[in-house]
């Protein structure tokens, strides 16, 4: 019997917007897996606390996503107290489908910054990590960071599924020139938002007043 496979993409999606869900639509298409679950954090430990609260991003991406039951929306670690740390969270995932094959998602960024992430180097026993770059990304890894996804590095999609953690896939994708950030300053300008998130979320951002 198969075991299940899961892709997790966590982010702050303060608010969810188009260039999330094109780039969650090209990796899902690429892993080919049972499940994609969007995982919005609680507490971002490395970044300033997020505009909206956790239940309003957690509800955004619930309205972003409605209509696509291929996606869903964890909401684990909104509902945790304290810091969202992924190792934490994978953890967490770990013990509720222990031979599943699990799949982070990270973006260049954060990978070429991963030895600032919480327990780093437990990573890679937890989880399959697949590294999303964009145009004009560059891989810049610490020699620690390096060596350790040299040594999981896969070169196929498929090889993901047949283990539950450790492999190391690089995915380039299209992304779309869109921002969470731009969206904030956009609309805290009054100027309009629209065609860049989904227009049930801008209706919700409207009647939560958020971001003004
Ligand atoms: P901010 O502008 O506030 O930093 P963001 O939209 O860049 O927000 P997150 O919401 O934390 O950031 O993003 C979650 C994940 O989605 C990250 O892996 C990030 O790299 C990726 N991502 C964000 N925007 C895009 C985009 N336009 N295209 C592809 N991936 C994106």
């Amino acid at each position: 019997m198969s075991v299940p496979s899961i892709v997790i993409l966590g982010g702050t999606f303060d608010p969810v917007h188009f260039g999330h869900l094109r780039a969650a639509e090209e990796i899902r298409e690429t892993l080919d897996m049972d499940e994609f679950r969007f995982l919005p954090c609680g507490q971002p430990p490395h970044r300033d606390a997020p505009h909206a609260s956790a239940s309003q991003r957690l509800e955004m991406l619930r309205l972003a996503l409605a209509d696509w039951p291929d996606f869903t929306v964890d909401d684990r670690e909104v509902l945790r107290q304290g810091p969202s740390y992924m190792v934490d969270t994978l953890s967490d995932f770990r013990t509720e489908y222990p031979d599943a094959a699990l799949v982070l998602v990270i973006g260049q960024d954060a990978a070429n910054s991963l030895d600032h992430w919480h327990r780093w180097r437990a990573l890679p026993g937890l989880a399959h990590l697949v590294i999303m770059s964009r145009h004009g990304d560059t891989a810049r890894y610490p020699k620690a960071v390096e060596d350790v996804l040299l040594a999981g590095k896969a070169d196929r999609p498929r090889s993901l599924a047949d283990s539950p953690a450790g492999r190391v896939l690089n995915v380039a994708i299209d992304s779309l020139p869109v921002s969470a950030s731009a969206i904030r300053a956009l609309i805290s300008s009054g100027r309009s938002a629209r065609f860049l998130v989904p227009d049930p979320v801008l209706r919700y951002i409207q009647q939560q007043g958020l971001y003004g």
